[in-house]
């Protein structure tokens, strides 16, 4: 696709034509961005969008630690606000954060402020835009029980601010409108003492190193857990996790070219070094294939897998 990058004018970002994005994913596999523009800031971000083709395709990413990108790549335009969207700025209880900050940096500010509540973002690789959009979450918490409000902007330059309760939050769920693009967002926690928020960041981390392969080529939770409703009429007891019902089918360890399911969690997804997107897509596929045929259950992708296939 021929996206004119000559047209767009007076952009101080950096604007790349097929820039390599797989290869930067966790996944460390798949293909590139017709377009990845990183915008020097929200000013930039709008003068972009304002001269970017309405027809074209624009989606944004943050860290890609929940994405697959296929290996045929992404057409149309990515954009990724990094570090000029990382502001993080503590008003009492209330923390203001740029949606390209990392989530364990507002962890950490918040812990160091004696802000309680935030802690479970500590090992949840990932900005704060991809944390609210997936409605990331860990240990019994998740970003809507701490989530004040965020902004967003859309594809026409309008800047709209949503309460969690507009964005529909449940589960790995958001329901942002199409196309806006999370900029900042105000979190909410309560005063606690600071010794007891580092223990508890502390008791966290090891959980997370003994339960994750975190320093794997991996994407997180490669299925949602499935709800009790779903798990009841398929004849499954109510509380069954996702890398149970892998383990009953063979799951643990299971290879298809490069990518293979974590011994350590089944759940996780890993690139051995060799994988392709495609090798990874059909690992799972092949999983849900499985998961339905023994117990005629439909595991949801909690991982997002975008952009196009090789054909
Ligand atoms: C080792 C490991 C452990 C993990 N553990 C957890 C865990 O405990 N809990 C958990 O919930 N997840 C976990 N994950 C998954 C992942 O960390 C989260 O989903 C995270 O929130 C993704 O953030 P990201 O910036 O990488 O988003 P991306 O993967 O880049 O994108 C995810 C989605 O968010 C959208 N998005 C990104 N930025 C914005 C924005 N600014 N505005 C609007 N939409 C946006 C993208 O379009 C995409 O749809 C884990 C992943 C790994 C690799």
């Amino acid at each position: 696709m021929n996206v004119s990058v000559t047209k767009i004018l007076n952009i101080r970002g950096s604007l790349i034509e097929k820039a390599s994005l797989g290869e930067n994913s966790w996944f460390r596999c798949g293909g590139n961005a017709d377009l990845l523009f990183k915008p020097a800031d929200l000013e930039d971000l709008l003068s972009f969008l304002n001269q970017y083709e309405k027809a074209k395709p624009l989606m944004v990413l943050g860290s890609m630690a929940n994405c697959i990108i296929r290996d045929g790549g992404i057409r149309g335009c990515v954009i990724h606000l990094g570090k000029a969207f990382s502001d993080i700025k503590v008003d009492g209880t209330k923390i203001t954060v740029g949606a390209g900050a990392l989530n364990g940096s507002l962890a950490s500010a918040a812990v160091k402020s004696g802000i309680g509540g935030l802690e479970f973002l500590s090992g949840i690789p990932g900005t704060i835009g991809g944390a609210i959009c997936m409605n990331a979450g860990a240990y019994g918490a998740e970003v809507k029980d701490v989530l004040f409000e965020a902004s967003a902007v859309g594809r026409e330059g309008h800047v709209k601010t949503f309460k969690p309760e507009d964005l529909k939050m449940s589960y790995r769920y958001c329901q942002l409108p199409d196309e806006y693009i999370f900029i900042n967002a105000v979190f909410k926690g309560k005063i606690e003492d600071k010794g007891k928020l580092r223990a508890r960041l502390n008791e966290m981390k090891v959980k997370r190193q003994q339960s994750q392969p975190i320093s794997e080529k991996t994407g997180g939770s490669t299925f949602a857990n499935s709800t009790s409703k779903e798990l009841k009429s398929a004849g499954l007891p109510e509380t069954m996790r996702t890398w149970e019902l892998i383990d009953k089918v063979g799951g643990r360890g299971l290879k298809i070219g490069g990518a293979q399911m974590s011994e350590k969690h089944c759940n996780f997804m890993i690139n051995t070094g060799s994988a392709t997107a495609s090798d990874l897509e059909n690992l799972g596929d092949e999983i849900r294939r499985r998961v339905r045929d023994e117990f005629g259950l439909n595991l949801n992708w909690e991982i997002k897998r975008i952009g196009e296939k090789l054909c």
